[in-house]
């Protein structure tokens, strides 16, 4: 049976407390996962105590951003040493409100990716183009300029990319069966190509009401989700379409 990811990014949502309310919630649901690796990115003043409430479950945490450097002058970031102490095991980078709201470049998530993977620690990559970058032709070629941030990486089982069109985040649209397909094709293509093959995720508005069809698409290994993440309920049946799809 193929392994399929489901990773919940909680953005900045949720109190510590509220995480772990949330958190406590999915673990029955969670428990009896087949063939699903479940992943949480809490906001960072929450991971501790929800490390504490899930310890055990198998349920993975990860930090929403890590900074590429190890320790020092970086006021307001995070290192993967901090991440690590706290119980995380992955990190997200270059998630487009990241890289468009505040700023981040390729330059500046490749450095990231290279410092997380150079401390061999998992990261899941975003990677996607706007919807004018789509709507000039563009697609393609943006994620082969995203995906450089991989050059000269031996990443071997540490990656996961997370195709998620920006156009698509937040916004109730969801990208159709065949551009998720054409995307994630590409995207596995130019993996053998760097490191070799790696887990792929689709993300933008996903939703219990078109998980399943998403899930059908050649090349999709899981969802990374945002919105429909914050409700136990939803969540949950989230994880059991994955599972059982
Ligand atoms: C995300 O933030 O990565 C995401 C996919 O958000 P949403 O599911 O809300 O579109």
């Amino acid at each position: 049976m193929q392994k399929r990811y489901l990773i919940g990014n909680w953005k900045m949502n949720l109190t510590a407390k509220n995480a772990v309310a949330l958190a406590h919630a999915i673990m029955p649901v969670t428990a009896k996962l087949r063939r699903t690796q479940v992943g949480l990115a809490p906001s960072f003043t929450a991971i501790a105590t929800v490390a504490q409430r899930i310890a055990g479950s198998g349920i993975q945490l990860g930090g929403q951003n890590v900074c590429g450097e190890a320790k020092g002058a970086f006021t307001g970031e995070i290192s993967v040493e901090m991440l690590r102490e706290l119980g995380c095991s992955f990190a997200i980078i270059g998630h487009s409100e990241r890289r468009h709201t505040f700023g981040e470049s390729i330059e500046i998530v490749a450095r990231r990716v290279h410092g997380a993977l150079s401390q061999a620690f998992a990261t899941i990559l975003c990677v996607g183009e706007t919807l004018a970058e789509r709507d000039a032709g563009r697609t393609l070629e943006v994620l082969d300029q995203q995906l450089a941030a991989l050059e000269g990486l031996r990443y071997g089982s540490r990656l996961t990319i997370a195709y998620e069109p920006v156009w698509a985040i937040g916004t109730g649209r969801v990208a159709s069966p065949d551009l998720i397909a054409s995307a994630h094709q590409h995207l596995a293509q130019r993996l053998e190509h760097l490191g070799g093959p790696a887990p792929i995720l689709y993300g933008g508005s996903v939703n219990p009401g078109n998980l399943r069809e998403i899930l059908q698409v050649p090349h999709v290994d899981g969802a990374l989700v945002g919105g429909a993440s914050l409700s136990a309920e939803t969540f949950s049946e989230l994880l059991q379409i994955t599972d059982g799809e």
